[in-house]
């Protein structure tokens, strides 16, 4: 199985090998195509598996298929339970959007919020976000999720865990109705499967 043969385009092959990457990781393999399909997945993967790019490559596959639109509103959002973690799924973002004219960026609290703001306002076509600075940068009518089509929670446990179920189902109201879901999760407990089915349809069911 190569990367190619997953059906990523050129722009994204290039990134891919300037990375370093030569195959595929298993959830790569299994996530990619159904990604790609439009699928709603509900993903059980750890840190190392690979599993941002298994979200990050078709996310920009996607979104490179339509054009741009002129005010750039945010198309996908990747909610993290971290800071940490959301510069990490922003680094990748922009290793694998090198080549496209795709602009990612990011927005945690526990730093000031100005120049998040500024950068906002020029248009961004993926936000990745904890849930607590997304809500109070929506609520200030600083940014809008009206035309999220992709919505992404990765390490959802973890989310959980830290208390953001009510950040969760605030934001799940914000977005379209019609949108492609994607859920990333290391463990699932009755909590998780009980969200997942709250917001997910038809999942395919994907493991590292
Ligand atoms: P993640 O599980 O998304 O945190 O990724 C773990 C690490 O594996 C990161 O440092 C990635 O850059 C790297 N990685 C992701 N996919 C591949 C791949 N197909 N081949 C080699 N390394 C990869």
């Amino acid at each position: 199985m190569s990367f190619k043969s997953l059906g990523l385009s050129d722009a994204l092959l290039k990134a891919i090998s300037k990375k370093g990457y030569t195959t595929p990781s298993p959830i790569q393999e299994k996530a990619i195509p159904k990604v790609l399909e439009r699928k709603d997945v509900l993903a059980s993967a750890q840190t190392g598996t690979g599993k941002t790019a298994g979200f990050a490559l078709p996310i920009l596959q996607i979104l490179s298929e339509t054009p741009t639109l002129r005010h750039r509103p945010i198309r996908s959002l990747i909610l993290t339970p971290t800071r940490e973690l959301a510069a990490q799924v922003l680094q990748d973002f922009k290793d694998y959007s090198e080549f496209t004219d795709l602009r990612s960026m990011v927005i945690f609290g526990g730093v000031g919020a100005a120049p998040q703001i500024k950068q906002l306002r020029q248009g961004v076509d993926v936000l990745v976000a904890t849930p607590g600075r997304l809500l109070d940068l929506q609520s200030q009518g600083v940014l809008s999720l009206a035309k999220v089509e992709i919505l992404v929670l990765d390490e959802a446990d973890r989310m959980l865990d830290m208390g953001f179920l009510r950040d969760i189902k605030k934001v799940l109201a914000l977005v379209p109705s019609k949108r492609q879901n994607l859920l990333f999760s290391a463990t699932f407990s009755k909590e998780i499967k009980q969200l997942a089915n709250g917001f997910l349809h038809n999942p395919v069911l994907v493991e590292a």
